[in-house]
């Protein structure tokens, strides 16, 4: 049987390893199988790197990680319809049913049965894989091929920004780790503003002006609150988007937020935590929890926005590593000194 390089979490304890593994087989008639070009490092995939508590508890070994990716269909199964051997794709990383009341409520993102690619399958972080045809998305032969494996978190920050709607409104971004900036750009391409950041990294500060905030406030050193009411008129602002997971910075979104506002929040928390439910209440707030994309809503308007030039992933992509180095890009990301990662699999 033919092997392929592969990133597989063989142990059950940090760390990933390069192997020989057989290359996917096609089994069912939804499946395409894939060769993988570029695959780009989620918090995700550090997190099963790392072997936190949620991927002990998630992950079974042994498992091929990854699932941020761009490549060509090289197979499909009898029943394949929407895409052909030779097309450009990247995929939906949700996995649905297809058949459970979400599906067949418009809410396939959060399917009762769903399955992740790289956390409950063998995912992408290899030279070839397979997917069902369900999640798979036809890239414009125009996208950068790099850019395109970046798809998936920049539909994060295209739900997360539309879901209250931005345009003309100041806005409040709470974290600018890579989605936190891909969010300013898509923010700032519908018409928000001003565009206030609050991030505590010196290196994402810097990130976050790069992509177009119109303030970037360090929390651990200012009084970001009294910031925005001041630019603000005192009201507050009118979006935040919680994109950070920190507890005090959804705190900042409930408080400074104006009356009537809209809190999308993408950000994952550690553990739970009280919040001041009353302010929420008598504020008349709008809390909007976000999770996945839009099937495929989301993918439709990042891919525009790719295509028509008004998100520059260029200022987002900092590294663009050899697959083997791998492991660089993995630590990178733990320090945090880097935008989106992305590795180069194949030609
Ligand atoms: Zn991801
Ligand atoms: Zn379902």
């Amino acid at each position: 049987m033919a092997t392929m390089k592969a990133l597989v979490k063989s142990e059950k304890a940090r760390g990933l390893s390069m192997q020989k593994v057989d290359i996917p087989v096609i089994t069912d008639e939804h499946e395409v199988l894939i060769k993988v070009k570029y695959a780009s490092i989620c918090g995700t995939d550090l997190h099963i790197y790392q072997w936190n508590e949620w991927s002990q508890n998630r992950i079974k070994t042994p498992q091929i990680a990854g699932h941020e990716f761009s490549g060509e269909v090289i197979g499909v199964g009898k029943a394949v319809k929407s895409v052909q051997i030779g097309d450009f794709v990247s995929a939906e990383t949700h996995i649905p049913c297809g058949y459970c009341r979400l599906c067949r409520t418009g809410n396939m993102h959060i399917c009762k049965n769903m399955k992740i690619l790289g956390v409950d399958t063998n995912g992408i972080f290899a030279e070839y894989a397979k997917v069902p045809e369900v999640v798979l998305w036809k890239n414009a032969p125009e996208l950068s091929q790099h850019f395109a494996s970046v798809q998936e978190p920049l539909g994060n920050a295209v739900f997360t920004v539309t879901t209250g709607g931005v345009a003309g409104k100041s806005t409040l971004i709470t974290g600018a780790g890579p989605i936190g900036l891909m969010a300013i750009q898509v923010a700032k391409a519908l018409g928000a503003g001003p565009i206030i950041v609050s991030e505590v990294k010196d290196f994402r500060i810097d990130m976050a002006l790069k992509n177009g905030a119109d303030y970037v406030f360090n929390p651990t050193k200012e009084d970001v609150h009294q910031k925005i009411m001041r630019l603000t008129n005192g009201e507050g602002v009118e979006a935040a988007l919680e994109m950070s997971g920190n507890e005090k910075a959804l705190g900042l979104c409930i408080d400074a937020l104006l009356p009537s506002g809209h809190i999308s929040a993408l950000g994952v928390f550690d553990k739970p935590f009280p919040i001041d439910i009353n302010k929420v209440i008598f504020k008349n707030i709008t809390l909007y929890g976000i999770t996945g994309r839009k099937m495929f809503e989301t993918w439709y308007i990042a891919s525009s926005l790719l295509l028509n030039k008004r998100v520059d992933l260029n200022k987002i992509v900092t590294h663009l590593l050899p697959f083997e180095e791998w492991e660089k890009g993995f630590l990178l990301m733990e320090q945090g000194n880097c935008g989106k990662i992305v590795l180069k699999i194949a030609e």
